[in-house]
C-alpha cells in the first residue's frame, strides 16, 4: 500500500515534470533523410585511396594498413611496374568487416588510404561492400574530405 502511494504522489509527478520540461524545448530529433546529420570532425566513414599529383597511385602495397587492421578486412597483392616501382595489383577492403577504427589510415606511410565522412551505404548485395582498388581510387577523386 505504501509503495502504491509513493508511486502516485512521488514517481508519477516526477515523471510528468520531465515530460512537460521537454514539451517546451526545441526537438533534437533529426528528420533523416530529409535532414542530414551534422558529423563530428573525427567521424570515420567509408574509405578512399589517393593518387599523387602526377596521377600515379600513392599506395606502394607495403602492407602496413593490413597489418594494423584488427578486423583483417584489407587484402592486397603487390606487383612492380616497368620502372621497378612497387604498386598494388590487387587492393581490397571488405567494408562489411570494417569497424571504422582508422588504424589503417594512421599506419599508412604514404598518406594513401583515408576514411571519408560517407555514412550512407545501404546496398542490396553484400558483395557490393567489398571495395576494389578501382572503387577506392574513384572515391578518392570525388572525395572532398
Ligand atoms: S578502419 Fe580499422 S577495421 Fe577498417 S579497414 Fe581500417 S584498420 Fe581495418
Ligand atoms: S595504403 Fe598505405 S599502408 Fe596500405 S599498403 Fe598502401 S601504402 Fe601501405
Amino acid at each position: 500500500m505504501l509503495d502504491t502511494l509513493k508511486t502516485i504522489f512521488l514517481a508519477i509527478p516526477k515523471g510528468l515534470s520531465v515530460t512537460f520540461k521537454y514539451l517546451l524545448t526545441k526537438p533534437i530529433t533529426v528528420q533523416y533523410p530529409d535532414q542530414k546529420l551534422i558529423l563530428s570532425d573525427r567521424y570515420r566513414g567509408l574509405h578512399y585511396l589517393k593518387r599523387n599529383e602526377d596521377g600515379t597511385e600513392k599506395c606502394v602495397c607495403c602492407g602496413l594498413c593490413a597489418a594494423a587492421c584488427p578486423s583483417e578486412c584489407i587484402y592486397m597483392e603487390p606487383a612492380e611496374n616497368e620502372f621497378g616501382e612497387r604498386y598494388a595489383k590487387i587492393y581490397e577492403i571488405n567494408e562489411l568487416r570494417c569497424i571504422f577504427c582508422g588504424y589503417c589510415q594512421e599506419a599508412c606511410p604514404k598518406e594513401a588510404i583515408f576514411l571519408s565522412k560517407e555514412y550512407e551505404f545501404s546496398i542490396d548485395k553484400r558483395e557490393k561492400l567489398i571495395y576494389t582498388k578501382e572503387d577506392l581510387l574513384k572515391k578518392g577523386q570525388r572525395s572532398t574530405d
